[in-house]
């Protein structure tokens, strides 16, 4: 059978269904969960391959080592935890230079420093074509503070942080600048303006503010899960974790002004790289509807809609009324 036949969820679930579990919560989060105690401990995997992750003809060595711990960290703070140590694991081809991987780490030690987090360990071989990293993240929660995918109930409100859609925007206009290197004949793009998906396409960050500010504020959400896969496929697994159904509003998806131009110039729609685009890394939750004007005081968050019956199912509601089945193309062998 070829894997794509599957779908990822079904071909993990198939693996693993055999698996017996001790911890508090194994496969199916942002991290697994494991009591200590007093705390909860969270571990986390990521991998990154060029070719499928990355392209390095427009991806600086550096900004890639500094997104491949923002990727490994988001994860952690997905669960509402604090990452505090890293492994990192290379498989490493023959066109690489000790200088090249030293960049990629010059990368690594940027992101370390900034998100608090330290490298403990790792692996390095060979590969026979391109690059391989491999992260596993190591962190934790206080007890009464893990959030879950699988805590969201009726009525609850859904937000969003930041904006979304530029990183795949970002992505598309690198794309377009190495098809004219290749000797392609249309027309060069033009990178000024763009500053915003670029960046966010090359060196994003995780919100490790937001989870900050909801402390602070005394919110404790009832399900999270990072934006990596686009808005749509997140809040179907939110749902399905969750057992519930939910009414997302279309106009109230924060799309940046800058991506809606980018979009039409690209002749991309902005709200299909929000649904559907990855790697934005802002977080998804839900909270009670009595918090409303708590979260409304915290900036960078959008309410999009709401809880519902899990008979109702997952819908987006457009501006002209029509309603839409959220479906997520998840990942297939030909992503
Ligand atoms: P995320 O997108 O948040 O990184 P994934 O969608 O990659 O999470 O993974 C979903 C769940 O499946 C996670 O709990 C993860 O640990 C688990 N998982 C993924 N791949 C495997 C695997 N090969 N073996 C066991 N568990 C896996
Ligand atoms: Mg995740």
């Amino acid at each position: 059978m070829e894997i794509k036949e599957l779908g990822e969820f079904a071909f993990i679930d198939r693996l693993t269904k055999d698996f017996k579990s001790t911890v508090n919560q194994g496969i199916g989060d942002d991290a697994a969960v494991i009591d200590r105690g007093d705390k909860f401990e969270l571990i986390s995997s990521d991998i990154l391959m060029e070719g499928i992750h990355f392209d390095l003809i427009y991806t600086p060595l550096r900004h890639l080592g500094y997104k491949s711990v923002v990727v490994a960290i988001s994860d952690i703070i997905a669960m509402n935890g604090t990452a505090k140590y890293i492994t990192i694991s290379l498989g490493i081809s023959g066109k690489f230079s000790v200088e090249m991987i030293e960049e990629l780490y010059d990368g690594v030690r940027i992101a370390c420093g900034e998100y608090g987090v330290e490298l403990i360990g790792g692996d390095t071989t060979s590969s026979l074509t391109g690059l391989a990293i491999s992260l596993t993240t190591i962190g934790e929660v206080a007890k009464d503070k893990i959030v879950y995918r699988s805590g969201a109930k009726e009525s609850d409100l859904v937000c969003v942080t930041g904006d979304l859609g530029a990183a795949l925007l970002g992505v598309r206009l690198l794309e377009r600048e190495k098809y004219v290197l290749e000797g392609n004949n249309v027309e060069k793009p033009k990178f000024e303006g763009y500053e915003y998906p670029l960046g966010r396409a090359l060196k994003p960050r995780c919100r490790k503010d937001i989870i900050k500010k909801l402390d602070a504020a005394g919110i404790v959400p009832t399900a999270m899960i990072d934006i990596s896969d686009g808005l749509a496929s997140e809040i179907l697994h939110i749902t399905k974790a969750s057992q519930c159904g939910t009414d997302i509003y279309l106009d109230r998806i924060p799309i940046s002004p800058i991506s809606e131009k980018l979009g039409e110039e690209l002749n991309s729609d902005h709200l299909i790289s929000a649904l559907n685009g990855g790697d934005d890394y802002e977080l998804l939750f839900t909270i009670p509807v009595t918090m409303f004007d708590k979260i409304s005081a915290i900036s960078d968050v959008t309410v999009i809609g709401h809880i519902t019956n899990i008979s109702s199912g997952a819908v987006l509601l457009t501006p002209d009324g029509s309603e839409l089945a959220i479906e997520a193309p998840g990942w297939t062998t030909q992503k």
